[in-house]
């Protein structure tokens, strides 16, 4: 397997520390608000990455955070923390709020064939372990006590700007603004292990310790949860780009200087999902979420297509256009598919060179729109028989997870809930009087091979 480590910003031959087994760290989502299609983004890519791995043969071990606490609404680790402005936007608890968007989180994952981790666990579990590792950095120098809050030294890292590449000068520029804030902090890229009620007095959540009652920082529960459940050796940790500093950055001179030794060798970020306004994020306010695309007739795999078609590694542009497009070619491979004869007659001869290209493909630091190809090159092969190819495209499927190879009745019925929803939401642009949309819904569902015929009763359609 080779990949690309944001580490040494080369594509590196992917060597674990006990052969055979992947130990596997993903940040997971900040439960404010619902996932916007661009974390999705993220995570279906995680979620192709373990299961290339273990496509390889690898025994992965994934963990992922729940972060219900302590992410504040700046990086600089200022202003107010983002659960506690979600939960007075929504009337809601923090609790309330963490356990309505986490479970809408693992929802939208489930109709996306996102695998939830093996383990997943939520941020404020584990104060002791955050209090044992904040405990043993202050001993040993690594962090200071200032003003009632901990914060970690950072010129006491060992090489602080290694993973963003940064400049610390220029970063000094970036930081000033909140410098007379945070004028507890020793430099002011030091970042906050451990806040008390002195400086954020009307936190919900809080829990006792050595320095006061307070909060974690929002860095420190990845490294803590990492290291109770992975271990002190951690193979690849992952993230989209935004991640990279200050998140992973602080991560990184946190573990290390706990556990004394390097800590993760691969670094895997994944580029963003863009819309017209840039970098989609879910504090500007508006953004898609899976619900929306739902809502307007998308089927949630298509836009798991739509993302395994560009490489993660490569920013990708979302408009409905380019959706649409993916939805009928994803439609018509499944129909495609669906046509094959299923009657037995497996003929062994090229599974191996087929099973070794889709492998490659993995290799090839997760080439997502080769596996695609793999699939469109199988259908073509005119060596193979149907029922050959429904078990090799039923055996990538384990990895791209599209749905590709099911039963004609559930092609029949989530296929036919598709169309009519098509068909409302034509007749809604109708009455809207938005004819381009009631003519762009017809034209998508030809492509899709329906045709639909109007009559003074409705709207129906016939397969052509
Ligand atoms: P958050 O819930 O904000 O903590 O983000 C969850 C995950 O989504 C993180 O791994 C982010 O790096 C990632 N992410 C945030 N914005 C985008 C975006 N526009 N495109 C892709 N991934 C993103
Ligand atoms: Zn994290």
């Amino acid at each position: 397997m080779k990949i690309f480590n944001t580490l040494t910003r080369q594509v590196e031959e992917f060597v674990p520390h006990e052969e055979g087994v992947v130990r596997m760290y993903t940040c997971g989502p900040t439960v404010y608000n619902y996932a916007h299609i661009g974390n999705l983004r993220t995570y279906i890519f995680e979620d192709v990455l373990e299961k290339g791995l273990r496509y390889l043969g690898y025994d992965v071990r994934r963990a992922m955070n729940i972060t219900d606490v302590g992410h504040m609404t700046s990086d600089a680790d200022s202003g107010e923390d983002k659960m506690e402005k979600g939960a007075k936007r929504e009337g809601k608890t923090v609790r309330e709020l963490a356990d309505f968007y986490t479970k809408a989180f693992f929802d939208d994952c489930e109709k996306l064939n996102i695998r939830k981790p093996s383990i997943v666990e939520p941020a404020s579990h584990h104060i002791d372990v955050y209090i044992k590792m904040i405990s043993k950095m202050l001993e040993d120098g690594y962090a200071y006590l200032s003003n009632g809050n901990v914060y970690f030294d950072i010129s006491k890292a060992k090489d602080y700007y290694q993973l963003s590449g940064k400049n610390p000068e220029d970063l000094m520029v970036g930081v000033r603004d909140t410098v007379e804030e945070d004028s507890a902090k020793r430099n002011p890229a030091d970042f906050g292990l451990w806040f008390t009620v002195s400086k954020f007095s009307n936190q919900e959540m809080k829990w006792d310790s050595p320095w006061g009652v307070g909060y974690p920082g929002w860095h420190i529960e990845c490294s803590g949860i990492s290291g109770k459940f992975l271990g002190e050796y951690l193979d690849i940790h992952c993230g989209g780009v935004d991640n990279i500093f200050p998140h992973h950055t602080n991560e990184i001179a946190q573990s290390e200087a706990y556990f004394g030794h390097k800590w993760c060798n691969y670094w895997v970020h994944g580029e963003h999902l863009n819309d017209t306004s840039g970098k989609m994020s879910k504090s500007k306010g508006e953004f898609l979420t899976l619900s929306v695309l739902m809502n307007r007739g998308f089927q949630p795999l298509s836009y798991r297509y739509f993302c395994l078609g560009s490489h993660y590694r490569k920013g990708l542009a979302f408009s409905f256009e380019a959706l649409t497009q993916a939805e009928q070619a994803y439609q018509k491979l499944r129909n495609r598919i669906k046509k094959l004869d299923r009657t037995p007659n497996l003929r062994e001869g090229k599974i191996d060179e087929y099973k070794n290209a889709f492998k490659d493909a993995i290799s090839n630091d997760l080439n997502t729109s080769s596996m695609l190809t793999l699939v469109y090159d199988v259908l073509k092969d005119e060596e193979l028989t149907d029922f050959t190819k429904l078990y090799l495209i039923e055996d990538f499927d384990k990895v791209l997870s599209l749905d590709l190879v099911i039963e004609d009745e559930e092609v029949d019925s989530t296929f036919e809930q598709h169309i009519l929803e098509q068909i409302e939401a034509r007749n809604q642009a109708k009455k809207e009087k938005n004819y381009e949309e009631a003519d762009r819904i017809r034209d998508s569902l030809l492509q899709e091979g329906i045709r639909l015929i109007d009559s003074r009763d409705g709207t129906t359609y016939e397969r052509i």
